[in-house]
């Protein structure tokens, strides 16, 4: 029997598509990689996914597994492969206040799951401009972070079990609401951010938080000889953990904001050298008491706190959002940062992590190193400065591929001195296999490829990603 006539015998006919694949199924995010699969699957369970699997190694079949496909690594590349997706098991299983967790099938997407979440006042913290696509099986297999990590942490902080088909077929069930166990190696822990190179994700426990009773969000402009660090311990040292963003922008990605969406309303007169969205919120009672004039403490905290830095002349402007709406327009600048990067072609992505304390001195160098080597590329940046997180992107003149190689190798290169990573959020896929060549430790590498190798020895779960010799 042909691989494709077996298949139909584990799902129904119409949960096939072998054929006229739309285009999420020919084309990552990007569209920086097109590909034309040779079939795309669509489980509605995990035995189901379990037999895919078990087909596809007796047919020696490569398999992609998918969620939303917006990933910036090209990890969902599928030519001539079958592609799970995972949007037909998209179940809110139980929600579970007492112990504060949710279950979850993997298709469940991120923004379907916040509000959910947000009838019973509760909200899982990951968050991202792709939350309206982006599901929960993907955003584990890549370890996604987003604008919240400064104060709750990665995806991976956040799960406490998972459920995994492993790439022989068989499940793997950790569906644990244990916060400790030490009982033998963190498999859990292994198999999220493997991005689908060491079994597909089915269903998982997430840690959920009573929603905040307010959030207060502010754009604070700099002056230019100030390090945003400084600014953020400042606040920290007054309002504790209740920070939940602190992200930067500088004057050309705000312009680049504008000139994509020229119909959004300028929130300053003028650019500003160091933009900084900075929102506090808490759930507490006591921070949420209002004073006689009916504002709570923490606003008038954090008035406070930014009308000293006027003072000081630690700022050069500041806004506060009187409401929802002005809240929205602050956070769409910042949430454009995927569409401003891949507005213009070619471009040079990356998305590096450094120590706190160095992402300052980390712009400076790549400023002045990268002026010499493209003199007309614009390049722009954005920050979860909170976390050491930086995305930064050139458009090079042209497609000259070395030269394309020569600006990563800057930027690496900086990293790498300065104690950093080359992936920090967005993973490898195949998009960042030649820095995983070059930067990552070798031993390192050894020790993945003896994993890849032991779980999935024919290499057929998502295969030429993550690990650069397989
Ligand atoms: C506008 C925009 C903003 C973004 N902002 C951020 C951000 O702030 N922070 C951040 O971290 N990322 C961000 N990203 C990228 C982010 O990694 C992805 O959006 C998200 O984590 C991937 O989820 P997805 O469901 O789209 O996965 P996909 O793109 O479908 O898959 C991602 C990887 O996981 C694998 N995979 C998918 N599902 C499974 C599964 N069930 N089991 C095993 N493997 C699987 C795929 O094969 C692929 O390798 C952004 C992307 C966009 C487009």
């Amino acid at each position: 029997m042909e691989y494709l006539d077996y298949i139909e015998t584990i799902l129904d006919r119409k949960d096939i598509l072998s054929s006229n694949f739309n285009q999420k199924f020919c084309s990552d995010w990007t569209h920086i990689y097109k590909f034309k699969p040779l079939a795309v699957a669509f489980p509605r369970n995990t035995e189901q996914v379990s037999n895919l699997v078990k087909a596809s190694k007796k047919f020696n079949i490569p398999i992609v597994p998918m969620s939303g496909n917006t990933g910036l690594v090209g990890g969902t590349f599928a030519e001539n492969s079958l592609i799970i997706s995972l949007e037909k098991m998209n179940s809110i299983i139980k929600i579970n206040k007492g112990s504060n967790l949710v279950s979850v099938e993997a298709g469940v997407i991120l923004s379907d799951l916040h509000s959910e979440l947000s009838k019973h006042n509760l909200s899982f913290p990951v968050t991202f401009g792709a939350r309206g696509s982006a599901m929960i099986g993907g955003i584990l297999s890549s370890n996604a972070g987003g604008s919240n990590v400064l104060k709750y942490g990665n995806s991976r902080d956040l799960c406490l079990g998972i459920e995994v088909v492993l790439p022989d077929g068989r499940i793997l069930n950790m569906m644990s609401e244990l916060h400790k166990d030490n009982s033998g190696l963190d498999l859990k822990n292994l198999l999220i951010g493997s991005e689908g190179t060491l079994g597909i994700i089915t269903k998982a426990i997430l840690k959920i938080f009573p929603t905040p009773k307010n959030f207060f969000t502010a754009m604070i402009c700099l002056n230019e000889n100030q390090d945003p660090l400084n600014i953020l311990r400042k606040v920290e040292n007054k309002l504790g953990k209740e920070v939940e963003a602190f992200e930067y922008m500088p004057a050309f990605y705000v312009k680049e904001f504008y000139r994509l969406f020229p119909k959004k309303v300028k929130l300053f007169d003028r650019y500003h050298d160091i933009n900084i969205l900075l929102e506090v919120a808490s759930n507490s009672d006591v921070m949420n008491d209002e004073d006689n004039s009916g504002t709570s403490i923490l606003k008038n905290h954090l008035e406070e706190i930014l009308s000293s830095f006027l003072d000081e002349n630690l700022l050069e402007d500041v806004l506060i959002a009187q409401n929802d709406s002005q809240r929205k327009s602050m956070w769409e600048i910042r949430e454009a940062a995927a569409e401003i990067t891949v507005s213009r072609k070619p471009v040079v992505i990356t998305d590096v992590s450094l120590p706190l304390d160095s992402v300052s001195n980390f712009i400076n160098l790549v400023n002045k190193k990268l002026d010499h080597v493209e003199k007309q590329a614009p390049s722009t940046f954005v920050s979860h400065l909170g976390d050491g997180n930086v995305h930064y992107w050139v458009w090079p003149k042209n497609d000259d591929k070395l030269l394309h190689d020569n600006i990563v190798e800057i930027i690496e290169g900086i990293v790498y001195d300065l104690k950093g990573s080359f992936s920090a959020e967005h993973g490898i896929g195949i998009a960042k296999l030649n820095s995983m060549k070059r930067r990552k430790d070798n031993t390192a590498v050894d020790v993945m490829l003896a994993i890849k190798n032991a779980l999935d020895p024919t290499n057929i779960m998502n295969p030429g990603k993550v690990f650069p010799k397989v």
